[in-house]
């Protein structure tokens, strides 16, 4: 009799977890053509549909704090590592060990292994300058080869960088900064290049896009971003400064709390494999992706000619750090005048 009075709860229950896992809810920190596509192409080859928001780097990690108690996010595709090792600090993603690890580059099975398991390196890419030629020429600017480069007085009011606290590149730029310089020289130079910063945007990829079409002479971006906009025919190109640089490995996180857990592998197990991670040159992305078999564009930077350094993702993925500096940068550097 009590097992007759069962069915009904179990049926509703099993009816429940499937309409569950019948879609899946992501916020993507890649550039916008990319999450759609991924988005579109999940959709379509594995019928699970994909509610997809914008979000950069740091707001996503705030967002994904705010809603711990009640997490709404299955899936955190993209966006620097920095952040995604932070949310894994935080407990806010969940530890899955995927067997396609051992097919991914080394770089991003470590961002695996230094989480604890809660994220993955998806891709990688290094930051540099982005800057529109033609507007360089008609201002008689050089094209700035170093850090250095950017203090000089000509190019006031003429370079876009983000601003740390939403953006993950900007943080991996103060990051890479101190690692390069020693804290307080990186914040003294943080502080002669705050008076050329035309305007600190919110996304990371804005300064570049703005480069793009005219309106500033010089980004500091990365320099994936570049081959992308000049294929769609603007005067733009990139560099990496002489003096060395960072990059970031592009991670993507499960959200612990998630309502549609199976649907949130299935779509993670998919983003790993060469196809999908293929997807990003398909829409004029050019980072590095992780798995070794996925097809490499000859856009894609290559780190071999590029001087980077050793950037200490552990280090400056953590919450106290990435905070510390974000607030010594609002007080320090944000607060002076123009
Ligand atoms: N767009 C591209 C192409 C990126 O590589 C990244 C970093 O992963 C982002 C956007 C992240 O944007 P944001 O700096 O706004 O966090």
């Amino acid at each position: 009799m009590k097992s007759f009075k069962l069915l009904p709860l179990l049926a509703l229950l099993t009816v429940g977890a499937q309409a569950q896992n019948r879609e899946v809810n992501v916020i993507c920190s890649a550039q916008a053509a990319w999450c759609s596509m991924i988005a579109v192409t999940f959709e379509k080859s594995q019928g699970i549909k994909v509610n997809m928001t914008a979000k950069g780097s740091g707001e996503a990690i705030a967002q994904l704090a705010a809603e711990k108690a009640n997490p709404k996010t299955d899936i955190w595709f993209g966006g620097t590592g920095d952040p995604h090792l932070q949310a894994a600090e935080q407990n806010l993603s969940l530890d899955y060990k995927s067997p396609t690890l051992p097919k991914l580059h080394d770089w991003a099975q470590k961002q695996a292994a230094q989480s604890g398991y809660k994220t993955v390196g998806i891709y990688s890419g290094p930051l540099g300058f982005g800057y529109n030629t033609e507007l360089l020429a008609k201002k008689k600017l050089p094209v700035p080869k170093t850090w250095g480069d950017l203090l000089k007085p000509e190019y006031k009011g003429e370079i876009q960088s983000a601003n740390p606290a939403s953006s993950g590149t900007a943080y991996t730029m103060i990051a890479t900064l101190v690692q390069l310089m020693g804290e307080d020289k990186a914040f003294e130079y943080l502080k002669g290049l705050h008076k050329n910063i035309g305007t600190y945007t919110r996304s990371g990829t804005g300064p570049i896009k703005a480069v793009a079409r005219g309106e500033t002479a010089v980004s500091i971006s990365f320099v994936h971003d570049g081959p992308g906009e000049k294929a769609q025919g603007f005067p733009l190109d990139t560099i990496t400064p002489a003096d060395g640089t960072g990059a970031e490995i592009g991670s993507m996180s499960i959200m612990r709390g998630s309502r549609n857990l199976e649907a949130a592998k299935k779509f993670y197990e998919w983003a790993l494999t060469p196809a999908a991670q293929e997807l990003a040159a398909a829409t004029l992305q050019f980072q590095l992706p992780s798995h070794k078999e996925a097809k490499v564009d000859p856009r894609v930077p290559d780190f071999r000619k590029i001087k980077m350094i050793n950037y200490d993702y552990a280090k400056y993925g953590q919450t106290a750090e990435r905070r510390r500096l974000i607030q010594r940068w609002e007080k320090e550097v944000n607060s002076l005048p123009r």
